[in-house]
């Protein structure tokens, strides 16, 4: 029973299976993996809730295929709002959220990825689901990161008691999942003040990141961007 289903390539979106239903984090990319949650949802029982982790496109896409409310934090709501998303949450949080079902749920915000950024946190199955705080094996999407808000948010998750954290993207893991993502994000942060120090040029510096990372061509301005907000953020 006490079980979940992670379903994703691209990006995670998953069915936790509860006594009394199921809960799905996040819908998915595009018309075909929306489905594919939604029969995955469908084979364990009644959907109670949706709850997408943030507000980034990527993991609404089967939104308004489920008739149950959908939960978000509060500025994920106002930006999805803000994005004429299909189908918006109805019930929000600000800072942090508990559901009462046959075992405890809590949600809590944080920002750092995205302004609506937040977990779900399953205790008594030590699970952790991290949305896009995390992402397994890639360079995470930095577009519009608040990098200090990201790190506190991995360090405090860290502490918690967790076997399985379920990333935004890439594979399922355990708590070295949270400590490595940290620690990447530390070093990406050093590096590009320390180019910045040296003088490099922001094209110099974008050519440094992509002769040591693997970063597809239409993230390219995002890793510009990345290099903006933290030269912006550590003057
Ligand atoms: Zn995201």
């Amino acid at each position: 029973m006490s079980k979940h289903v992670v379903l994703g390539d691209r990006v995670n979106a998953s069915v936790v299976i509860l006594r009394e239903g199921v809960l799905v984090i996040d819908t998915s990319v595009d018309p075909d993996g929306a489905r594919q949650v939604q029969a995955e949802a469908q084979k364990h029982g009644e959907v109670l809730y949706v709850i997408n982790t943030h507000e980034h496109g990527d993991h609404l896409a089967g939104n308004s295929l489920f008739a149950c409310p959908i939960i978000s934090s509060a500025p994920a709501r106002k930006r999805m709002e803000q994005a004429k998303a299909s189908a918006l949450p109805a019930i929000t949080f600000s800072q942090e959220m508990e559901l009462f079902l046959s075992e405890p749920v809590m949600l809590k915000h944080y920002g750092g990825h995205s302004p609506g950024s937040a977990v779900i946190y399953f205790p008594k199955r030590k699970l952790l689901f991290t949305g896009d705080l995390v992402f397994a094996g890639r360079v995470p999407y930095m577009g519009e990161a608040v990098y200090r808000d990201w790190l506190a948010a991995l360090t405090e998750l860290e502490g918690w008691k967790v076997d399985t954290v379920v990333p935004g993207h890439g594979p399922q893991g355990g708590k070295e999942v949270l400590t490595r993502q940290r620690q990447w994000l530390e070093e990406y942060i050093e590096a590009v003040r320390t180019w910045t120090a040296q003088g490099l040029t922001p094209q110099d510096i974008f050519n440094q990141v992509l002769s040591r990372h693997q970063v597809v061509e239409r993230w390219h301005p995002m890793i510009k961007k990345s290099i903006e907000l933290i030269q912006h953020e550590f003057k």
